[in-house]
């Protein structure tokens, strides 16, 4: 991507602060069900703060900005298994690849590769699901509805 165009995309961004779902850098897939999102998706690029900022607490912003390091693209994970809490630095290669599967039509096989709980996405049904339509038990199996068992506890 030339700077032009990484100037206007941000120009883009900056108008539709409101829509933020088809925003290049934010990746929600959504609940078959409910069309609710069952991911949180985001890759922040460097010396950027990521769009989530606004809802965090001074302290999380606080130990944010003491650990990130800005020359790097920054991941933002949060799933029906779990989150990165604040995120992970994440180098170019993943970056690239997690917006490639993240990226309409999703490629799911990737996806579940990826995430230990698949974004939200039944192994069986290949259908993303969000937490409430997922019945998670307390040791991190997730059911989903038409009753598929798959381990959703984040080990990554
Ligand atoms: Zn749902
Ligand atoms: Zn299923």
């Amino acid at each position: 991507m030339n700077l032009y165009k990484l100037i206007i995309l941000l120009l883009i961004g900056m108008t539709l602060t409101s829509c933020n779902s088809n925003e290049s850098n934010r990746l929600d897939p959504e609940c078959s069900i409910c069309k609710k999102s069952t991911a949180k998706i985001e890759i922040v690029s460097p010396n950027k703060d990521p769009k989530e900022i606004e809802y965090w607490s001074k302290e999380m912003i606080e130990s944010y900005r003491k650990y990130r390091d800005f020359n790097s693209f920054y991941f933002i994970y949060s799933g029906p298994g779990g989150s990165n809490g604040l995120g992970d630095e994440i180098d170019i290669e993943r970056k690239e690849r997690l917006e490639k599967i993240f990226s309409k039509p999703y490629n799911l096989k990737a996806i579940k590769k990826e995430f230990y709980d698949a974004a939200g996405c039944c192994k069986k049904c290949d259908k993303f699901y969000c937490k409430k339509h997922w019945f998670i038990s307390s040791i991190g199996v997730g059911t989903c509805p038409v009753d598929h068992k798959q381990s959703l506890d984040p080990h990554w």
